[in-house]
């Protein structure tokens, strides 16, 4: 019988995972680096889809809580040309199944679930060993260890416990994004904020894959906005990101002549420009069953942002604990049947992750097409 399951991570996978073992009465102890859930802003509206994560809300029985915190109109997307034409403007008539939250307000949903003290905040997992027989300790930054029968890493993309399972790391993807705020854009940003729209907006160079831009209108009127370059690392070293001027000014010159408006984007971010290289692991990664342990999320599967990652770690999740729920006498038994579906699946998600992610700039609508 199944005592308790060790999860390292309070992502949305891990958290999901929590949750729903905790909807099927197996308690759960997630082990989260973070001091707390405010020790990092947890930026970004995220589009919850009715094919993964919302299924994965419903089986934590968090649907109602969910609607709470959709934002409305935020479906709406618009593209534009480099010089401002509008390619294509699609309102948001509420009925598309893929409503956007912001991703904090769903992780506290998730949070406020869970039997108080399941998430241990402040506490790093450093490294992991088998032990035999399935069990596994885990040893956090603080010198103290933790002893498990069933150990799940839900640790995102730089993961701990995935070295037991495989030696793939993440590689870079060749693009970054480099990530900035405007805040009170109605009345601060308005050239900005009209071009935005009420959801999303995609700025594409059609016939170069080289940089495009994405922001999104989140709550409190703020536009969060990602440049895409597709450049070497290297490149990236020859900027001074502790200098936000200079910084600035040098992400904003790859954009050079396209519309004021749009470059607003880059020229007045409230917010120094934050850099952040795209990584993934190898399509269709996978491993030998070993006892008592698993991966979910970007653990398991980290792939280029197409818009489903976190669904899909939401899924994982979910299905796991579905898993373990219905063979609660036989932990292999569970952990093979989710690692039969996980594969497949997450090999499917990743290479239309990197065709998607490939597809934009030479037909940046494809990714239309794909997203309806
Ligand atoms: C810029 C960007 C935009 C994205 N936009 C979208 C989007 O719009 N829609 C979408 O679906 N997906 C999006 N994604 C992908 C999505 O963010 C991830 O796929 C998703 O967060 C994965 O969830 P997870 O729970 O597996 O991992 P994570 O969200 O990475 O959570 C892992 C948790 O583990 C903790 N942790 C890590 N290491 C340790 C350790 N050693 N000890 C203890 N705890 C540890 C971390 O602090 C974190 O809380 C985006 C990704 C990026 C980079």
């Amino acid at each position: 019988m199944t005592t308790h399951v060790t999860i390292i991570g309070a992502g949305l996978g891990g958290l999901t995972l929590a949750r729903v073992l905790h909807v099927h009465g197996i308690p759960a102890t997630v082990y989260e680096a973070e001091a707390s859930p405010m020790a990092r802003m947890q930026g970004g509206m995220l589009d919850i889809h009715d094919y993964n994560g919302q299924l994965a809300l419903e089986e934590a029985d968090l649907l109602e809580e969910f609607r709470a915190i959709v934002l409305p109109g935020r479906q709406a997307t618009r593209v534009l040309a480099p010089d401002g034409t509008v390619l294509l403007d699609n309102p948001d008539d509420g009925t598309g199944r893929r409503p956007e939250v912001q991703r904090g307000e769903l992780r506290q949903i998730l949070l406020d679930s869970l039997p108080a003290g399941t998430v241990r905040w402040g506490h790093k997992v450093t490294g992991v060993r088998g032990l035999g027989e399935g069990r596994h300790e885990v040893v956090l930054a603080d010198g103290g260890t933790v002893v498990t029968g069933l150990l799940v890493g839900a640790d995102g993309a730089w993961s701990r416990v995935r070295p037991l399972l495989s030696d793939a790391t993440p590689e870079y993807f060749g693009r970054t994004f480099v990530e900035t705020y405007l805040y009170d854009a109605e009345t601060r940003h308005p050239a900005a904020a009209k071009a935005v729209g009420g959801g999303s907006l995609f700025v594409f160079d059609k016939g170069t894959s080289r940089q495009w831009i994405a922001a999104h209108r989140e709550s409190g009127e703020t536009l969060h906005a990602y440049m895409t370059l597709a450049r070497p690392l290297e490149w990236f070293d020859g900027i001074d990101f502790t200098d936000a001027a200079a910084a600035t000014a040098r992400i904003a010159a790859e954009f050079e002549g396209w519309a004021p408006e749009i470059t607003a984007l880059i020229t007045d971010s409230d917010t120094a420009p934050v850099l952040r290289p795209l990584n993934s692991l190898p399509i269709g990664h996978r491993w030998e069953r070993l006892p008592g342990v698993t991966l979910v999320g970007d653990a398991a599967h980290l792939a280029p942002p197409d818009g489903e990652g976190a669904n899909l770690a939401m899924q994982d999740g979910a299905e796991l604990a579905l898993a373990i729920a219905a063979y609660p006498d036989d932990i292999e038994r569970a952990l093979t049947a989710y690692e039969e579906a996980l594969f497949p699946r997450s090999a499917t998600a990743a290479a239309e992750a990197v065709a998607t992610n490939e597809a934009i700039g030479t037909d940046p609508f494809a990714f239309f097409d794909q997203e309806g």
